[in-house]
């Protein structure tokens, strides 16, 4: 952390409490100034300064202390700045830098504007967001910065070098340096830091005065402690920050009584649904505070956080496992789920990024949902027109079945609405669905290419419109049925292939007919969705990387448990049985409309095949490990008409080529597919999975029959459809560990 060279030649800190003693000291600690000469209106504070050794020198008078010196840190009340800028002017060295660490800043340029009569370039405002209760120069800290922010906020004509300098010094404390315009800084710090700490002194102010103070007191629990421990910060400081951060912190007050007045009047009217969905919310927001403040919503993005997986070669595949929740139904049931009317219990919810992620954005648009906790979700619906308009962007993650399923939902609202996602969902293909909406009579804006982010426009009054879809896509299915809801007459969509029937199914679930005819579903728009029970079956796509790889890794045998056996979704059984897979299903059963099974594999010597092309839609997402299993066979197989993995998170037949070849396996690849010639070596190597989660997998499961080690990069998107795999994958047999952060 140690500069180098020292960022200033000499500062002059004026205000030797907490902040000026802690910069002062952070200064001389890490090497940042070549000399650090203190100035307080207590003379025996600065002698104290130097013998503690939070500063160098000194100053007997502020005349003393800023002549000479390239950077002035002003460290005083707010209140006294002023006064202070009077005093310092006639000695200011014209190239100097001059900086505070007030707490608000519109102040500060006022003050600097009174004295100088103008903003001068080298004045540069700061505010570090660090501190503690404590004050004067004996809690003076070098490590306070360390970690924390700090916010600069200069003006447009202030010196370049100036501001490097400065950002170049704070990060010198361990800091981290934002500017900002001065205007924002104080909403900001109104929203965050004042109105928190009025609240804290007028709570204990209130209940100070109660009759029974001494009990509350005594009574006190740890949560009261730990919410006002800031009204024992000083008292001189605060009502400085209060009276010149007026307007803005009056607007955040106004905005809070609101508030505050809606839940006395819920609480008074006994309106339990207005109190739990404000609570959830609040809940949900503070959990994921970190997240929602860097933009991104509910969920992590994960492609920020390096994790390799490292497999050793070889093992067998045993014992008997459920993996997590189908991530189709549990999207499905959470906006089925908050359009009825009623609750919604929802188990077995899978609680990746990508169904987390619509759940947030129905809590943005106003719907209460208590939980997950362990799968169980309870949805309290708002009925067909109950949405409300969210305060901004949805954002989505990674998940392209939310943003298609929701630019259904919200081209009928009455609100405007903006669908966003990560670097990967924004370069995948939208106009399949905006399109047909737009033919539908909603009006959408995409970016460039048809990609995301989505702009829909509410208070569209939508037709029913008959689709034929140019590819079988149970997302596009799903869209403009969804949108048929709010459509007026008919709207039906006729697929070129089966594919999956989630969304019809869940819908005759919550009592909304659809109807079948062939190929055609169709919905007429109108119609009510009633709240119930949803048991989500364990996610056949999660299943098929332990199919596969039981099914290939000699002495193998494991059962899957309650695993979804949509006729629409059992391609990649079909598949591998008649690539000879051992795969027996037991206990068939239907839970909510959905066939459920278990299934036991054992190892088996799969042969090369033509795959039917009416399979393809029905294991879309398995033909990353099937092109494992291809590889592990005997024979030739071919893939044909299955374009549409070109344009999933990755190119998966591109990337599943180049993967394989990198463990020496040769592949040819076509335009709409692959031919994989099985029974070549599998050697060891480097995976590139191009961030997308099924081919992480997928190599995984390849370790099994290789004959050296496998690194696969980039893995951290596998919590994005399966939270638990390593450790599920480790519980059976596959030698996998990881590298970075999970
Ligand atoms: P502090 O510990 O009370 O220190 C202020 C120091 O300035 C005291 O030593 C005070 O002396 C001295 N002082 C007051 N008027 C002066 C004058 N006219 N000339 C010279 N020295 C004078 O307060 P602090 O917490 O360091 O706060 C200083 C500034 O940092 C404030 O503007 C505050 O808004 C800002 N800030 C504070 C925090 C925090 O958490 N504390 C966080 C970020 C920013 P006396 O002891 O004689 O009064």
């Amino acid at each position: 952390m140690a500069a180098p060279e020292p960022v200033f030649r000499r500062v002059a800190v004026i205000g030797l409490g907490l902040i000026g003693g802690s910069l002062a000291s952070a200064m001389r600690k890490y090497r940042l100034a070549g000399t650090v000469v203190g100035f307080d209106r207590k003379a025996e504070d600065a002698a104290l300064g130097v013998e503690l050794g939070v500063i160098d020198e000194a100053a007997g008078s502020l005349e003393q202390a800023v002549q000479g010196s390239d950077l002035i840190v002003l460290a005083v009340p707010v209140r006294a700045t002023r006064a202070v800028l009077e005093q310092i002017q006639p000695f200011l060295a014209e190239d100097a830098v001059l900086t505070d660490v007030g707490s608000t800043k519109s102040s500060f340029i006022a003050d600097v504007e009174a004295v100088f009569g103008t903003l001068p370039a080298n004045v540069i405002p700061g505010h570090p967001i660090a501190g503690s209760e404590k004050s004067g120069i004996r809690a003076a800290n070098p490590e306070l910065f360390a970690h924390h922010k700090v916010i600069l906020t200069p003006a447009d004509s202030a010196i370049p070098s100036g501001v490097s300098r400065l950002t170049a010094l704070w990060e010198g404390t361990g800091a981290t340096v934002l500017t900002m315009s001065v205007a924002y800084h104080d909403e900001v710090l109104a929203a965050t830091s004042h109105l928190p700490h009025l609240i804290a002194f007028s709570l204990v102010d209130t209940l100070a005065g109660e009759d029974e103070n001494m009990d509350i007191f005594r009574y006190a629990a740890g949560g009261f402690r730990d919410f006002t421990r800031i009204a024992a910060s000083d008292p001189v400081m605060w009502h400085d920050i209060f009276l010149s951060n007026r307007d803005a912190v009056l607007r955040v007050i106004d905005h809070f009584t609101q508030d505050l007045d809606q839940l006395r009047s819920a609480i008074a009217a006994g309106d339990g649904a207005t109190l739990l969905r404000v609570f959830s919310r609040a809940k949900a927001a503070r959990e994921h505070f970190s997240k929602m403040l860097s933009g991104q919503a509910y969920v992590t993005n994960n492609s920020d956080k390096q994790v390799t997986f490292l497999m050793q070669p070889g093992g067998s595949v045993r014992g008997d496992i459920r993996v997590p929740g189908d991530k189709s139904m549990s999207h499905r049931s959470i906006m089925l789920g908050a359009l009825a009317e009623g609750i919604t219990e929802v188990k077995g919810f899978l609680e990746g990024e990508d169904s987390l992620a619509t759940l947030q954005a129905f809590r943005d648009m106003g719907v209460t949902i208590e939980g997950p906790e362990d799968g169980f979700v309870r949805i309290h619906g708002v009925g067909m027109n109950g949405l409300q308009a969210p305060r901004g962007p949805l954002y989505l993650g990674n998940s392209g079945t939310a943003m298609r399923l929701f630019a259904g939902l919200l081209a009928a609202q009455p609100f405007d609405s903006e669908l966003s996602g990560d670097t990967s969902l924004s370069k995948r293909p939208m106009g399949r669905v905006a399109d047909p909406l737009r033919a539908m009579g909603a009006v959408i804006d995409t970016a460039e290419g048809g990609r995301p982010p989505l702009k829909i426009r509410g208070g569209q009054h939508l037709t029913g419109i008959h689709y034929d879809m140019p590819v079988a896509s149970a997302q596009v299915k799903s869209c403009l049925l969804l949108a048929g809801l709010y459509a007026e007459g008919v709207t039906s969509v006729t697929e070129p292939a089966p594919t999956r029937d989630h969304t019809e199914r869940m819908l005759q679930g919550f009592g909304y007919h659809v109807h079948h005819d062939g190929a055609t579903a169709s919905v007429t728009g109108g119609g009510k969705l009633t709240g119930g029970a949803i048991d989500v079956p364990a996610d056949i796509s999660s299943a098929a990387f332990f199919l596969v790889a039981a099914s290939i890794a000699p002495d193998s045998d494991l059962t899957l448990r309650h695993v979804g056996m949509n006729p629409t979704r059992v391609g990649v059984i079909n598949i591998l049985r008649q690539m000879g897979a051992d795969i027996e299903v037991l206990e068939e059963r239907v839970i909510g409309g959905e066939p459920v099974a278990d299934l036991r594999v054992r190892s088996a010597s799969l042969k090369g095949i033509d795959i039917p092309e009416d399979q393809v839609p029905l294991a879309i997402d398995e033909f990353p490990v099937l092109f494992i299993a291809a590889a592990c066979a005997e024979g030739r197989t071919v893939l044909r008409g299955a374009e549409e993995l070109r344009v999933k998170e990755s190119d998966r037949i591109q990337v599943m080529a180049d993967g394989l070849a990198a463990l020496g396996v040769e592949t040819t690849v076509t335009p709409d597919g692959i031919i994989i010639d099985g029974g070549q070596t599998i050697g060891g190597g480097t995976i590139e999975s191009h961030e997308d989660h099924r081919i992480s997998m997928s190599f995984a499961v390849a370790s099994l029959r290789a004959n050296g080690p496998i690194r696969i990069n980039d893995c951290a998107n596998v919590a994005t459809s399966f939270p638990g795999f390593v450790e599920l994958a480790k519980q059976t047999g596959i030698q996998i560990s990881t590298e970075g952060v999970q």
